[in-house]
């Protein structure tokens, strides 16, 4: 082990990794059944990306009309394109209310009807009676800043319960023993600088998504999936890792989201010429398709010259005929975003929008329960994941709007129960060796010491340029393997040519910002190989050279690993087309909005 570093070691029953809604979730719950609980968060809980949620969360409580968690089921693995894991689905849409209830009960803001039910929006590719009925209103809602609510009601909860925060730490890698069990992990306290190793019987990683390997994303720049990457450093294979979700309307000019509940209140697109494109594209769901089918049909719009400005690079979304008191009350940081950052009034003008990279569909792979498996579909020991970082997979390809935050809520609170009843029994831990410290302590020390020319920051940018440009919504064999090529260069300068300024380790931006971008390269090339290796358009995934979903031999999970020398393993796994209850079971149909 490197003399250099000073390492402080801490012993927890259970270790959460992130501190947005999955995490604290998780934590608040385990603590609250008696388990010593250590959270770990990067930055203040509070900014964590579930702070930026805007438009709700789903379940089907039937507040504005009937509704039921079947339907919700249905539309949710509709949605998915038939790739979501239905065991694990069904599980999120059954104990849908009674998270929400619980939520309220916890003293979370939610908007009210006229008769003090809980209010709830119509959001995009679901509706009643099995995709047959009129549409539903299952997304409830804080206004339009419900993730806001989500996480201060949840961070209060931790705090009431007890979980013991270290704020700024960094995870850097995760221990395992020789068993491959999960012991922990260690971490970077940017403040002092030392090295702690936390060391836990169950280590939960809600760590978030991996928005950032894109130049234009609404995700926060701490989106680097950094517990993805530490997953595919330990040698274990991720998910799914080719859906990447646009969301179809960001702000023209900064990227900044506008809510899909804008359209769930009766917002609409309309191109250069005025039409409602979505007439053409969507003639049932209209704006309310599901994303990847109206982010494809804005850039169809925009590649037939019908794009709008000068430019022809953009389109418009209306709210002009919509109630302004209703605008005042359900979508009121719409309306100042779009004045602070577009300097226009939605009153008075159109937003003019673009879609942008918003949610990472894949990552580690779990059962139901949010076990972490390995490529066999066995389980690795000690080691949980949830939230927008684990591939579960409720979303399959293509995640409906609204979906996240109840998985967050459902999977936080079930991985913590299950953490707890594990570590209930008095257990004794396994001494960290020097041995199993190793490879995180030399990964770290190998970035500390980069004496090339180019800067962490420049290669960043670099990397989320070329996903750009060769892993966008349109792909093709040509686009992916010129994108891969691109991807090989940047790890051969990530390896050889970066430069760190100064390897101190206190409140060193540098050096972490080496981290995340190690991190991110890493996943960039998983989601560029994983969208090459799938022959075949699956939700979020066009190909244009393999327009159609190929049941026959894509119905099933792309898994990808990555070695220390940057190569690239590929294979899969079946979905789990039923749940053991067999309340439900969506048989395979063509899926149009
Ligand atoms: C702009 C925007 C709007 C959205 N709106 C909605 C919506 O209305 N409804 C909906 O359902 N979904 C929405 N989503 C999606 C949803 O908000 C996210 O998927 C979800 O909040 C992710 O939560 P999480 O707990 O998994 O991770 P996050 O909230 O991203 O939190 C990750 C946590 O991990 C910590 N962390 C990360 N890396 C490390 C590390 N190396 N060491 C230590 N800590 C680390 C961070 O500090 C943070 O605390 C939206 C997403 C965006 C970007």
């Amino acid at each position: 082990m490197d003399k250099a570093y000073n390492i402080i070691y801490h012993t927890h029953d259970i270790l959460v990794v992130g501190a947005g809604g999955a995490g604290l979730r998780a934590a608040a719950t385990a603590s609250a059944a008696n388990a010593n609980v250590a959270c770990i968060s990067k930055v203040s809980p509070t900014r964590s990306h579930t702070v930026a949620a805007q438009g709700g969360i789903n379940a089907a409580l039937g507040n504005r009309g009937k509704d039921n968690w079947q339907w919700h089921a249905y539309d949710t693995v509709r949605g998915s394109d038939w790739l979501g894991d239905q065991d694990a689905i069904a599980i999120m849409c059954e104990k849908a209310p009674e998270a929400i209830i619980e939520l309220e009960q916890m003293g979370m803001p939610f908007t009210r009807d006229d008769e003090g039910q809980i209010y709830q929006r119509a959001y995009g590719g679901q509706k009643t009676d099995f995709g047959k009925g009129g549409l539903a209103y299952r997304a409830c809602a804080v206004a339009d800043r419900t993730g806001h609510a989500l996480l201060h009601t949840l961070y209060s909860q931790a705090l009431q319960q007890n979980v013991e925060f270290f704020v700024e730490y960094s995870a850097l890698d995760l221990i395992f023993d020789e068993q491959r069990k999960c012991l922990g992990l260690l971490a970077w306290e940017m403040e002092s600088g030392d090295l702690h190793v936390f060391q836990a019987h169950i280590t939960i990683l809600a760590t978030g998504g991996f928005g950032q390997i894109y130049e234009a994303t609404t995700a926060s720049t701490i989106c680097t999936g950094d517990g993805n990457a530490m997953v595919l450093r330990a040698g274990l294979a991720l998910q799914d890792m080719e859906f990447i979700q646009f969301h179809p309307t960001s702000l023209y000019g900064s990227g900044i989201l506008i809510t899909e509940g804008a359209r769930g209140e009766g917002a609409y697109l309309t191109n250069a010429n005025g039409e409602r494109f979505m007439e053409r594209y969507a003639p049932n769901y209209m704006e309310l398709a599901s994303r990847d089918v109206i982010s494809r049909a804005m850039i169809q719009e925009i590649l037939a010259g019908r794009g709008c400005g000068d430019k022809k690079d953009h389109l418009h979304l209306r709210l002009e005929h919509l109630d302004a008191n209703m605008i005042d009350g359900k979508l009121p940081s719409i309306k100042e975003i779009v004045k602070t950052f577009a300097r226009l009034d939605i009153h008075k003008h159109s937003i003019p929008i673009i879609p942008a990279v918003h949610y990472t569909m894949g990552g580690i792979p779990t059962n139901s329960q949010s076990q972490v498996i390995d490529g066999n579909g066995n389980i690795v020991e000690g080691l949980l994941a949830i939230g927008e970082t684990a591939c579960t997979s409720v979303h399959g390809a293509n995640r409906l709007g609204c979906n996240a935050l109840l998985e967050l809520v459902v999977f936080g609170k079930s991985a913590g129960e299950m953490a707890a009843s594990i570590t209930a029994k008095p257990k004794s831990h396994k001494e960290i060796t020097n041995a199993m410290l190793e490879k995180a302590l030399s990964h770290l020390s190998n970035l500390q010491n980069l004496k090339g020319n180019t800067t962490p920051n420049k290669l960043r940018k670099e990397l989320q340029k070329t996903m750009h440009e060769y892993g966008n919504i349109f792909r093709t064999r040509e686009l992916l393997e010129k994108g891969n090529k691109k991807l090989g260069d940047l790890w051969q300068i990530m390896n050889n040519d970066l430069k760190i300024a100064d390897n101190s380790l206190i409140w060193n931006n540098d050096l972490l910002d080496a981290v995340e971008t190690d991190n991110l390269l890493r996943l960039a090339i998983a989601t560029l190989n994983s969208a090459l290796n799938r022959t075949e358009s699956r939700g979020a995934h066009f190909r244009a050279d393999f327009p159609k979903r190929d049941d026959e031999n894509w119905l099933v999970h792309s898994l990808v690993s990555l070695n220390e020398a940057g190569k690239v393993s590929l294979a899969v796994r079946p979905v789990r087309l039923e749940n053991e209850e067999k309340t439900i079971s969506f048989p395979l149909e063509e899926r149009g909005y």
